[in-house]
């Protein structure tokens, strides 16, 4: 089967996890632009992070067999940071627009405060301006208000919830947000939050339609073979092969794919990979490495 991982924050990760993603059928990525755990504090540092996201990261994941996207956004904890999320507002309109870029995101409440509220609603007025989807980051503490209220937010401000994902969902939010029309996501932690198992509960309950499920592997303890993991579960647990390609593959396809930026015709028919290709004068290869290891997709 092939997967698609539609959060994962590839930056942090290393090349032993690109390798070990596309063995287990990892053909295509979503990295939405966050923080870093260190908080920036200059505007250059998310002009580069930017560039990044759309440049080296791009290319670094191709050199593994793996399609890029990612998504653009200032963060709703570093929001909090009045002077700099001015400046970063200004950057944004430029990197929504580039190439490989699917949807405005993560946004949405960290600790709810009124900074964080201002932001994810200049933020949303960017995302229809350039009719670009919205990836919603619900809140770790308070959940299910945050949740709530992130809907209520964009509601407002006449989104159409076919056009936002709504991630980090658990048992508490799952329904409300399926019945208000998002897609809903789900982020497989190891060992917290959202469990495999508890995911085919959720798959038994609720069926695969507008269900998204991903890894959103970073700095922190994660696991970025999450999404080919679960699927493999929920087959054992003798869900339908074709609902775990929904929720695993199809349904992040349509929905990104409302950008205009993402069809599945990019890695199928992506070229064979030559690591001797460079990327502003650098490949992936280091000293002495032949070009021994050209990998066929
Ligand atoms: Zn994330």
């Amino acid at each position: 089967m092939q997967f698609i991982d539609p959060h994962v924050h590839m930056v942090s990760r290393t090349t032993d996890d690109y390798e070990a993603m596309r063995a287990a059928g990892v053909v295509a990525l979503i990295e939405p632009a966050f923080w870093l755990g260190q908080p920036r504090t200059e505007v250059g540092s998310f002009k580069d992070y930017f560039s990044t996201l759309v440049g080296w990261e791009r290319f670094r994941s191709s050199q593994f067999g793996i399609r890029h996207y990612c998504t653009m956004g200032l963060n709703s904890k570093e929001a909090n940071n009045e002077p700099l999320a001015e400046a970063v507002m200004e950057l944004l309109p430029l990197y929504a627009t580039k190439e490989g870029v699917v949807a405005i995101g993560e946004i949405g409440y960290d600790d709810q405060t009124a900074a964080e509220d201002k932001y994810f609603r200049l933020q949303i007025e960017l995302a229809l301006e350039l009719d670009l989807p919205i990836l919603i980051h619900t809140p770790h503490r308070d959940k299910k208000n945050g949740t709530y209220r992130s809907m209520d937010v964009l509601e407002e401000h006449g989104c159409d919830p076919t056009k936002v994902i709504i991630d980090h969902c658990n048992e508490e939010t799952a329904k409300e947000v399926l019945d208000r029309g998002y897609w809903t996501a789900f982020t497989i932690y190891p060992g917290t939050k959202m469990g495999n198992e508890r995911m085919v509960d959720l798959m038994k309950h609720y069926g695969p339609e507008r269900i998204i499920v991903d890894s959103s592997a970073d700095w922190g303890i994660s696991d970025p073979l999450s999404v080919p993991k679960t699927a493999a579960l929920m087959l054992q647990r003798g869900i339908p092969e074709e609902d775990v390609k929904l929720v695993t593959y199809g349904n992040a396809l349509t929905a990104y794919g409302q950008s205009g930026q993402m069809k599945e015709s990019d890695w199928l028919d992506a070229p064979d990979i030559d690591r001797d290709q460079l990327f502003s004068g650098n490949s992936v290869l280091r000293n002495g490495r032949k070009t021994d290891n050209i990998i066929e997709n």
